[in-house]
């Protein structure tokens, strides 16, 4: 592709196509792996495109153009984790500076904003955002960032990204939307008002549960290249291989996504008839909270949900003993379908309190929802749910 069709492209094209076909010294089609931590000099004071791997690799540039342009923004940078990404951000601020966040944000993020604001870095702020109310009444602190993540884990919460932006303009800060859980295939938080977007590419953009990685990506060409210069001071950019394998996952990822997503509204409905669960969360159910502005905001309503079981803990145990084709275990975002015990596993540092008043129940558990057939994945929750009455 041309750079002049770019903006033209349906984004499908630019996941499977970005950057194929660009290679000048052979005309290899898959866009080469460059390892070489140095590049050589053109002659004297003259440097090259390149000259040191922790201030830019073109393996790892390319993924992050190949995202930012995915994403609508001018710019983006690949880095080592999505922590490393979301810090990225924080470590711009100063330490009067304000972070506002969402009281159910990823839990990695939680403690991340925490330890920078106990050491003086920032400070930070926990707030419902879907709490008009609160929301509002947070702005009149004048954060410098508000980070917003939609839908929430593990209970799919549903803000609106676009009404939530303006208003955090209006009161002069910078917005932030990690979009981790759904991916630009399904949700482009730039054009709805977002400075700012966040991915753990170890999830849905790599795809293959093979690679930890992040990646910022700015709306302005300006806060792109500041982002840039930040990420070599600091050493954090993503390592060439582990860019080349998430640009190897991203070519597949709207197919994925798809079938995905598919797989999880079959779920879901299932789920929902099944009298051994008590509650079904997931933003494609009319019984949603959050489905109207899910279906206004998103393409789709992502492969994430999560349940709670009748029968409680004991239950759970049963469940998660008996249940097939879902691998019980944290992360989410792969080809293969996990399950997961949010209050022993992946919450479970947030202690009993906290996960009450964000209920997040003891029988609740979390399904990322892989590519395996309808089918058996149905067949294998049955499994487990028939183990819960025995
Ligand atoms: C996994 C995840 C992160 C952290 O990403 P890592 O790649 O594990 O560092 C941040 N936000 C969300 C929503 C996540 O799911």
């Amino acid at each position: 592709m041309s750079e002049q069709d770019i903006p033209l492209l349906d984004p499908q094209t630019i996941a499977a196509a970005f950057g194929v076909a660009s290679d000048t010294a052979y005309g290899a089609v898959v866009p080469p792996l460059y390892l070489s931590t140095t590049y050589e000099f053109e002659g004297y004071g003259k440097p090259g495109l390149y000259d040191y791997g922790r201030a830019g690799n073109p393996t790892r540039d390319l993924l992050a153009d190949a995202i930012a342009t995915l994403e609508g923004g001018a710019g983006a940078v690949v880095t080592s984790s999505g922590m490393s990404a979301l810090d990225l951000l924080v470590g711009g601020l100063r330490c009067n500076d304000l972070v506002l966040a969402p009281h159910d944000c990823y839990g990695g993020t939680m403690r991340l904003l925490k330890a920078r604001a106990e050491r003086g870095h920032c400070s930070v702020r926990f707030v419902d955002q879907s709490n008009d109310a609160a929301f509002a009444a947070a702005l009149e602190e004048m954060p410098k960032l508000v980070l917003i993540e939609t839908p929430s884990n593990p209970l799919m919460r549903v803000v609106d990204i676009a009404m939530l932006a303006a208003q955090a303009r209006g009161a002069g800060a910078a917005v932030a939307v990690d979009n981790t859980f759904l991916s630009p295939a399904v949700q482009r938080p730039i054009r709805l008002g977002a400075d700012y977007v966040i991915h753990s590419t170890t999830k849905y953009l790599n795809g293959h549960s093979d690679v930890i990685g992040g990646v910022v990506v700015a709306a302005t060409l300006a806060e792109a290249e500041r982002l840039r210069c930040w990420a070599n001071v600091v050493g954090v950019g993503g390592a060439p291989f582990d860019s080349w394998a998430t640009l190897r996952g991203l070519r597949t990822l709207f197919a994925r996504m798809a079938f995905q997503q598919n797989n999880a509204m079959a779920v879901a409905h299932y789920l929902e008839a099944h009298p051994a669960v008590s509650r079904v969360y997931y933003p494609g159910l009319a019984s949603h909270p959050g489905h109207a502005i899910a279906s206004r905001q998103q393409q789709g309503f992502g492969a994430m949900l999560s349940f709670e079981l009748a029968g409680g803990v004991e239950a759970v145990q049963r469940f998660s003993s008996a249940v097939r084709f879902f691998t019980l275990a944290e992360s989410l975002g792969g080809v293969e379908s996990l399950v997961a015990h949010p209050a022993t596993m992946t919450h479970a540092d947030m202690g009993e309190e906290a996960r009450a008043v964000a209920g997040i129940s003891d029988n609740l558990l979390r399904l990322s929802v892989g590519l395996e057939a309808e089918r058996d994945l149905i067949a294998g929750l049955e499994a487990g749910l028939a183990a819960c009455s025995n």
